[in-house]
């Protein structure tokens, strides 16, 4: 039997290399196939059950049934904005929630998922980073959020083409988990998300960042938002460790694959990083690295420091990018109406039960409320 089929802790399906898998097939007495089989009835044809796997030998189903638990997180809430986009708030099995978006558009349908409960890194425009870090999420905690929103986005007639890891937290600091949960996404006989399709994104774990290369050969996008040290600490502060400096010299030594380039997520934010000046520095930040600049304006939150710039502010600074020969692509901000900033319905859940427990310790019991409205 596998390391993984003989550890302690509980073993979930969906946290299966392809590998381990056929071993733990293997080691039940079953022939290697049937491992194929189950790989298929889990990321080609999205089941939701080991019952409705209809091909797989009756006493095999119920031994996987008996052995194994539940693969899919649970649908906590789940709001559809008036442009299309989805997002779920899923709950784990310890109770810890994270949030899921599909985002389509006109050809496709981006998929952005969590990689960490909360995150550690405190992003000052961000709403996770308010929240703190809770734990990092394991392999099929990752894989669950894709099986369970495509699944849902499928019946609905819709697709999702791309995989972003850009929802709540940090990546690179769960490399083990996100890594077997990458290749996993990326197998060709199962969801088969080519290396084009995925997207690993963080806000600049320099160490990390040729294990990327190396791991999953994937698309890499840095959170930049701004090339000025003083600005960036303010606004991402890991970069009080790395510096400007350094991330400039960690992009330039990436050993990015022919006919590719290095996403750079830029949120723009009214007054703080979207003048004429900031646009020529990022310019000359950018020199001699093969880059795709994605400049999104703010989305605003409750309680945010922070403004959206004017669209004519923002298309500016586009063409001040694109004269210069670089690619910038303006995102909408979608799905505003339906809290879709990064952490927003999970900090309207956290705040509730923040409100609960300060209510309880005040007597007032009677107005606990469980299910959380999302203004
Ligand atoms: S922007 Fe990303 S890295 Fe920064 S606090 Fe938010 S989730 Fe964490």
């Amino acid at each position: 039997m596998s390391d993984a089929a003989s550890q302690s802790t509980p073993l979930y399906v969906t946290g299966l290399s392809r590998e381990a898998m056929t071993q733990l097939v293997l080691s039940w007495g079953e022939k290697p196939y049937r491992a194929q089989q189950l790989w298929s009835w889990l990321y080609v044809r999205l089941a939701n059950s080991f019952e409705a796997m209809s091909d797989l030998p009756k006493g095999f189903r119920q031994r996987l049934q008996e052995t194994l638990p539940p693969w899919l997180p649970t649908i906590r809430e789940y709001h559809r904005s008036a442009d299309g986009t989805e997002k779920w708030l899923l709950q784990l099995e310890d109770g810890q929630v994270v949030e899921t978006v599909h985002i389509p558009d006109e050809e496709r349908g981006t998929l952005c998922i969590s990689t960490q409960a909360g995150c550690a890194l405190a992003c000052s425009f961000c709403h996770t980073g308010r929240q703190g870090f809770a734990r990092n999420l394991t392999c099929h905690e990752i894989v669950g959020q894709v099986v369970l929103a495509r699944s849902a986005v499928e019946a609905a007639g819709r697709k999702v083409t791309n995989v972003v890891m850009m929802g709540m937290g940090e990546p690179l600091y769960n490399c083990e988990a996100v890594f077997a949960a990458g290749r996993i996404l990326m197998d060709a006989n199962g969801l088969a998300f080519g290396s084009r399709k995925l997207t690993l994104s963080t806000a600049g774990v320099i160490p990390r960042l040729p294990e990327v290369a190396r791991e999953l050969g994937c698309n890499l996008a840095i959170s930049l938002h701004s090339v000025r040290d003083e600005v960036r600490n303010v606004l991402v502060p890991l970069n009080r460790k790395y510096g400007i400096a350094g991330l400039r010299k960690a992009a330039l030594a990436y050993p990015l694959k022919a006919n590719r380039r290095i996403f750079w997520e830029y949120v723009l934010l009214k007054g703080v990083n979207d003048s004429a000046r900031d646009a020529r520095e990022l310019i000359g930040f950018l020199h001699g690295i093969p880059s795709k600049v994605n400049l999104i304006p703010f989305n605003p939150w409750p309680g945010s420091d922070y403004q959206q710039p004017e669209m004519e502010t923002a298309l500016h600074f586009q063409e001040i990018l694109r004269q210069a020969g670089q690619v910038a692509i303006l995102r909408d901000s979608r799905g505003g109406d339906i809290a879709a900033a990064c952490g927003q319905l999970r900090g309207a859940l956290l705040g509730a039960k923040q409100r609960r427990d300060f209510n309880l310790q005040e007597g007032f019991q009677d107005i606990v409320q469980e299910t959380v409205q999302v203004e």
